[in-house]
């Protein structure tokens, strides 16, 4: 996933979980160009298998678009995992949930738009967490 830096909202009171919604796909767009950081964050064997997944679309050849779902969901590869995310990007604990929506953010808007039923079912299903 391509990121910067977390931009979401985190305070001392309330915290924002990470959740990911059915029907979207949007990080499953892997087209390299749209995807450089995300690219370099990996290892070169992880590289040589991201790469051989990009399909001509752009697309990962192991979405199916129709039904907006990973065929190989089980067995996708670690840097697929959003639970790997923080050891990737070097992203403390802590961070990790707000590292994620804002890579959720970038890639639903680039994908869908940020006015997008997608951005506002993802923002809808965000829970806030009093710490
Ligand atoms: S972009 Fe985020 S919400 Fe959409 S499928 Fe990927 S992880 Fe889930
Ligand atoms: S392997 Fe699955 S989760 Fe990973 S990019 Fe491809 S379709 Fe998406």
């Amino acid at each position: 996933m391509a990121s910067s830096h977390p931009s979401s909202e985190q305070t001392s009171a309330s915290y924002q979980r990470w959740q990911c919604i059915s029907q979207c796909g949007a990080c499953c767009r892997l087209c390299p160009e749209e995807r450089e950081d995300a690219l370099e964050a990996l290892s070169e064997a992880d590289q040589a298998t991201y790469l051989a997944m990009v399909g001509e679309d752009g697309w990962c050849i192991h979405y199916d678009s129709g039904g907006r779902r990973c065929r190989i969901y089980e067995s996708r590869p670690t840097f697929c995992r959003v639970s790997q995310l923080g050891q990737l990007f070097d992203v403390a604990p802590d961070d990790v949930d707000a590292f994620a929506i804002d890579c959720c953010h970038q890639q639903i808007r680039s994908v869908y738009g940020g006015r997008s039923r997608e951005m506002r079912r993802f923002n809808r299903g965000l829970r806030r967490t009093d710490v």
